[in-house]
């Protein structure tokens, strides 16, 4: 029997995380310019989507392709960028990245920003920013994970392993840019709006690996670190997520099940 779909958030209905999503689209200043892989969309494990059901239709733009190319030609480039006169600002901490601190406040002498986000696995990511060379000449990129301290930390999302710290997924990179780029009076109320869905979700990939040992040791030999369990629950006390039934198993708990799974697989 097929399983039943929530038909808002498209997830399964015991997964269904729409209490946990904005009443009302959140409002930008700084919108987001979305370049996402073709394969991304098909898959189920991803965050652009949940960003989809947070933010406004002014405020989040989607366009799939492979390369900057794709985006640059698209209508929302030509909208958001050239008809509403934003620069635009590639979300990625490569080498060059500048702080969000040595820009001009939005607002301030005319400066308002747009900002582009490629989504994708970090494979996929690698692959999109090769075949970008040329259009990336000309794009500033911003570092936030510095900005917000997060350099050393690991996102939430346990499901891809990213390249280092101080990468994140797409929904928790937009968060802590919105976070930078809009007033302090606006990311105080945006920022925890973006982030809660994530931290739920989270939370749900961490009961459902502890329910089925066989993922708690694949999701180990990703990157899995047991102080994940600690840092999901942190974030959710702090966004006062109170209606999740997820009791953290102990580091301990988590190893000695994935060292069973090592010698019985
Ligand atoms: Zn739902």
């Amino acid at each position: 029997m097929a399983r039943e779909v929530c038909g808002h958030c498209r997830r399964p209905r015991r997964v269904c995380l729409c209490e946990f999503l904005p009443a009302t689209p959140v409002l930008l200043r700084t919108p987001v310019l979305l370049l996402q892989h073709p394969h991304e969309a098909r898959r189920r494990l991803q965050t652009a989507a949940l960003l989809e059901l947070c933010l406004d239709s002014h405020s989040l733009a989607v366009v799939r392709g492979r390369s900057l190319g794709c985006l640059i030609r698209s209508g929302a480039w030509a909208e958001r960028v050239v008809g509403e006169a934003r620069t635009p600002l590639l979300l990625f901490p490569r080498v060059g990245a500048i702080q969000p601190s040595e820009l001009a406040p939005a607002g301030s002498a005319g400066a308002e920003y747009c900002l582009v986000v490629i989504d994708g696995t970090w494979k996929e990511v690698n692959e999109m920013l090769r075949k970008s060379s040329a259009e990336l000449e000309g794009l500033a990129c911003i570092d936030v994970a510095a900005a917000c301290g997060l350099a050393s930390r690991r996102g939430l999302y346990a499901a891809r392993k990213p390249p280092q710290d101080g990468f994140f997924s797409t929904l928790e990179a937009v968060a802590y840019a919105v976070g930078v780029l809009e007033s302090a009076e606006a990311a105080a109320a945006i920022v925890p709006t973006l982030l809660r869905p994530m931290v739920r979700m989270a939370q749900q990939q961490l009961e459902l690996t502890v329910q089925h040992g066989f993922q708690v040791h694949r999701t180990l030999k990703s990157g899995y670190r047991p102080n994940m369990v600690d840092d999901v629950n942190r974030a959710a006390a702090a966004l006062c997520i109170e209606k999740h039934v997820f009791c953290p198993p102990s580091a301990r708990e988590i190893l000695l099940s994935s060292s069973d799974m090592a010698h019985t697989t």
